[in-house]
């Protein structure tokens, strides 16, 4: 269904060290080629036989503070900026090997996962890589979150945030992909968080990694971080980023206009598993997802609308 693209993978592998946000762990990541139709992996090359993970939507396992996913016990969490680099470099086909449960938290932002990609050299393969859209209106909300899908020949996100501060009332940007605008509009977008909710996460062992080197942090006189921001509206482009990252969990990429409004991991996982309805190829672990989902979806009052 929909275009084709050419798909891409890298030239050479490359690796770097950096630390996890939530584990505060030193990891080394390592970036390798894949041959055309083989998707993006995750491997664990600390673990016993070195367990492989695609990333699909299907094994997300967890969304409530980044997105993990996982297979048969391992997992591999803080997934979304690394897989927004590779959305907006147009990256079908790679190997990502880590030594640690975490991916590396950098600045926060993509830039430098986009500079390994650009320092690893970006190859064409020459094969056609499908494009997923859709022919129809499609829309799914959770409480006062919502995600409306209208079908368009490009891939365009309109993302709206509305925090309870005065920095970040109303912030609504549109962004309209290429590779050259990912670079200079959002990938240099970094994370960030309230200090009061740092410091619970910090106490529940989480975030420890954590710093004014990798997140903007806020409190109630404004931002923590000297430097200031690095655009106006880097929160509402961060949104973006996260949300390009986790939409590229769907397995491929995907064309249409997205407008979204105050939505974060959950209910974009919940998005692309709805999108995906009824396509994913079955197997166990599958079908172990799709329970554990319906149950979320229940407890939580997860509705999809009517289109
Ligand atoms: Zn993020």
């Amino acid at each position: 269904m929909g275009m084709r693209r050419v798909q891409k993978t890298i030239e050479n592998r490359i690796e770097c060290n950096g630390v996890g946000l939530h584990t505060g762990k030193e990891v080394l990541l390592s970036l390798n080629p894949l041959p055309p139709d083989s998707g993006i992996w995750f491997r664990r090359v600390d673990l016993p036989h070195k367990p492989y993970i695609k990333a699909t939507a299907n094994h997300v396992t967890q969304t409530s503070l980044c997105t993990v996913i996982g297979n048969n016990g391992s997992g591999v969490s803080t997934v979304e900026h690394l897989m927004s680099a590779l959305a907006g470099m147009g990256i079908h086909n790679i190997l990502v090997e880590i030594d640690a449960p975490e991916v590396p938290i950098f600045d926060g932002s993509a830039q430098h996962f986009v500079e390994l990609l650009q320092e690893a050299g970006i190859k064409n393969q020459k094969v056609s890589s499908e494009v997923f859209a859709l022919d129809k209106k499609f829309s799914i909300s959770q409480e006062d979150k919502k995600i409306t899908y209208y079908p368009n020949k490009e891939l365009i996100v309109s993302f709206t945030i509305d925090f309870d501060h005065p920095l970040m009332k109303e912030q609504e940007y549109t962004f309209r992909f290429s590779e050259d605008n990912f670079v200079d509009e959002i990938s240099r977008a970094r994370t960030f968080g309230f200090l009061r909710d740092v410091e619970a996460m910090k106490k529940c062992g989480y975030a420890r990694g954590g710093s004014l080197e990798n997140a903007v942090v806020i409190d109630e006189n404004g931002i923590l971080n000297p430097e200031g921001l690095r655009y106006p509206n880097e929160f509402v482009r961060h949104k973006i980023l996260d949300f390009l990252g986790d939409l590229y969990l769907y397995g491929m990429p995907v064309r249409g206009h997205f407008v979204v409004y105050k939505s974060g991991h959950t209910l974009n996982n919940l998005f692309i598993k709805a999108l995906k309805n009824g396509k994913e190829e079955k197997d166990a672990h599958s079908d172990f997802q799709e329970a554990s989902l319906s149950m979320s979806v229940n407890q939580r009052a997860f509705t999809i609308l009517p289109a």
